[in-house]
């Protein structure tokens, strides 16, 4: 096996090969940005939504799945949305041979699926909130190269839709929205920034947008999912109201939070290290591998030994595998650290006469278990190891913030900066050309690493209205 790109220096050809060499999608398929899912892969999918559906659910959203199909006239009815999807849509205009009398899209997103119907759903104020979410592939026909979770054009996607009572109501569900992100955050181990998008970077349609970016190397940043307040701006077109108590009409106030497959780039790209993907315990499609050490003289005690404790942790819940193949030992460590098991248990003779096991963790840190209290020691260790993780990814994430106090810092800067801004449209395209990127938005949760509150603005120097904001390179 070859030896992985450096991530430090060459870190777009290292995430590539992370992804290649641990078996996570295969990108062979004969459409450009549509990729299979391997059994190892989708494992790990299977992980994220099940973190996402925990913590969605746990706010007091249900789930829904609406057809992929969305009608051009229902597509067209919300102008702003539109425009912003118009040039990144699949369409399908024929049913076998027969030209459809209305063409059908492809959802890139499913605003203009569900809200005719939530349309006929909500009739009075006892119908409210009403709090949906799907787990459905969208499509979105992407120009830019393509990258494995991270951009693709057949999307494994999350999405929660609302209708609230009002504005407050809204916004309310926007903070749990945050909430909820931040406790899939802590599973995930990852550090991120939220911030307000600036009104030219907001999703099409939205009254404001939300976003989670975590920081790469080179200043580069990846967006991890958004929310969004939409006011009545889609409630309006498409006739969502509702009966007040007091027996007035009113349309009702939305809200939507979505996110991705692309959770599981960022898993990779952020944890990920010289000896490949890094797993915290609940994305890890494995979350032990349990190798047994066969000697000439070893006898029957570590197969047996190593068999037994899979059977255990299996039955405690566990995700684990058995790696009983002929192959020498190092080899499968070097196998599954590529692949990013969390833990591994060695047991060779000494352990099934000892009985205990050998628990090496995804970071090299070693120890022993006694075998009469297996289950409970491996949970302890994958705990011990998540902390660990979410440490070391804080770590990385303190460096890559840095403050900027003048334009010129901006320019070939090779972390993310956070910087003063007045708020004015001319100084936020200033501060854009000068990072060559993007000025994400003002930050609208306090840094992992709290970093002082700049008091100028760095494009026009006025110390009026200044508030944080943060520059960087979107991937
Ligand atoms: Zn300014």
């Amino acid at each position: 096996m070859a030896e992985l790109p450096d991530k430090g220096t060459a870190f777009i050809d290292w995430y590539l090969a992370v992804v290649e060499a641990a078996d996570l999608t295969d990108k062979r398929y004969p459409v450009k940005g549509m990729n299979v899912w391997t059994t190892y892969g989708f494992r790990a999918r299977r992980n994220l939504d099940a973190v996402m559906v925990r913590e969605i659910e746990a706010t007091g959203s249900e789930a829904v799945e609406f057809p992929a199909l969305i009608p051009a006239n229902e597509f067209a009815k919300e102008k702003e949305h539109i425009k912003g999807f118009d040039n990144e849509v699949y369409w399908v205009t024929k049913g076998g041979a027969t030209p459809l009398d209305v063409p059908l899209v492809l959802r890139p997103t499913s605003e203009t699926a569900m809200y005719p119907v939530f349309a006929m759903w909500v009739r009075s104020h006892r119908d409210l909130p009403l709090n949906v979410y799907q787990i459905v592939n969208t499509f979105r026909y992407e120009t830019k190269t393509t990258r494995p979770f991270v951009r693709v054009r057949e999307i494994h996607f999350f999405e929660e839709h609302t209708c609230q009572v009002d504005e407050d109501h809204a916004t309310e569900r926007v903070r749990s929205n945050l909430g909820a992100f931040r406790r899939m955050a802590e599973a995930f181990c990852l550090p991120y920034l939220t911030t307000r998008r600036p009104d030219w970077d907001k999703f099409a349609g939205a009254h404001y947008t939300i976003a989670f970016d975590i920081p790469l190397a080179g200043a580069r940043t990846l967006q991890l999912g958004s929310v969004h307040h939409y006011r009545e701006n889609f409630s309006r077109p498409y006739g969502i109201t509702y009966e007040a108590p007091d027996g007035s009409q009113r349309h009702v106030h939305q809200t939507t939070f979505g996110l991705s497959e692309r959770l599981l780039g960022a898993i990779v790209a952020v944890h990920g290290d010289a000896k490949g993907a890094v797993f915290p315990s609940a994305i890890a499609p494995y979350e032990v591998v349990v190798v047994p050490i066969l000697g000439t003289d070893s006898g029957p005690g570590p197969i047996q030994t190593a068999e037994a404790a899979t059977d255990r942790l299996r039955r405690a819940g566990r995700r684990v595998r058995l790696d009983a193949g002929d192959e020498r030992p190092g080899a499968k460590y070097y196998r599954w650290e590529l692949h990013g098991v969390p833990l591994r248990l060695e047991i060779g003779r000494r352990e099934a006469e000892g009985r205990s096991v050998t628990i090496v963790d995804r970071l090299g840190r070693k120890g022993t278990v006694p075998l009469d209290r297996l289950e409970t020691g491996v949970a302890e260790r994958l705990a011990d190891f998540d902390r660990a993780l979410r440490e070391r990814a804080r770590t990385a994430f303190a460096g890559s913030v840095t403050p900027a106090r003048v334009l010129d810092d901006l320019k070939d800067s090779v972390t993310v900066r956070l910087v003063g801004w007045c708020g004015s449209e001319e100084c936020g395209h200033q501060i854009e050309t000068a990072i060559d990127g993007a000025l994400l938005g003002t930050l609208e949760e306090a840094l992992p690493n709290p970093l002082e509150a700049p008091t100028r603005c760095i494009a026009c120097g006025t110390s009026d209205g200044v508030r944080s904001a943060i520059a960087g390179r979107p991937m």
